[in-house]
């Protein structure tokens, strides 16, 4: 049973690394983002309330964001234990998550956090942008999300840090070694911990 977040900037490999880390601990990794683009791509009711968020780099509201990640740990895949990607992103979505866990008696493991200087986030991003044209791949864009990043999400890894839950992963360089090093760093934490059901 493993509960774990990934956080990191725009750009930073996040997506790749939680399928690589969720894989190896035999868990499903849940993207918020994932999910919010094939809504769109799907035309949904999310979908369409969604996409005009995701195009200009902004943070679908709350309301639609809970909802569906509340909704997605009520599935039977993610019993024993998921990856999650994406999502806290603002210290009260940390407060939704806190209540959705305690409702099932459960809670996070450990939080993964990615760190990458911002130039080689923009590079990145740059790099992707020719491989996958996700809409949200532009510069403006790019560092609309970057912004929220730094003013938002940080305080998500603060929150987890005061609790000792923190591990940080350095995201430059090779990704197929910084999945080893995610994997290794988290295995260590966990160990560390002595392991609880
Ligand atoms: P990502 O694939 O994690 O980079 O997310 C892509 C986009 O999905 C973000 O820029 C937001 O528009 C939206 N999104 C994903 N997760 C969240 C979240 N927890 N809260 C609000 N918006 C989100």
């Amino acid at each position: 049973m493993t509960r774990l977040l990934i956080i990191g900037p725009p750009g930073s490999g996040k997506g790749t690394q939680a399928e690589h880390v969720a894989r190896h601990f035999g868990i499903p990794a849940v993207s918020t983002g994932d999910i919010f683009r094939s809504n769109v791509s799907d035309e949904t009711p999310l979908g369409k309330e969604a996409a005009k968020y995701l195009d200009d780099g902004l943070f679908v509201p709350d309301h639609l964001t809970n909802a569906l990640v509340k909704d997605r740990l009520l599935d039977a895949d993610v019993e024993a234990g998921f990856l999650l990607d994406g999502f806290p992103r603002t210290a009260p979505q940390v407060t939704e998550l806190d209540n959705m866990l305690r409702s099932q008696g459960k809670r996070v493991d450990a939080v993964i956090e990615l760190r990458a200087p911002d130039a080689e986030l923009e590079q990145r991003m740059l790099q992707r942008a020719k491989e996958q044209s996700r809409k949200d791949d532009t510069v403006d864009v790019f560092r609309r999300r970057l912004d929220l990043y730094h003013r938002e999400t940080h305080e998500v890894v603060s929150v987890y840090a005061g609790r000792g839950l923190v591990v940080s992963v350095d995201g430059s360089g090779d990704p197929g070694e910084i999945t080893e090093a995610a994997i290794a760093a988290v295995e260590h934490f966990l160990n560390g911990q002595g392991g609880h059901p």
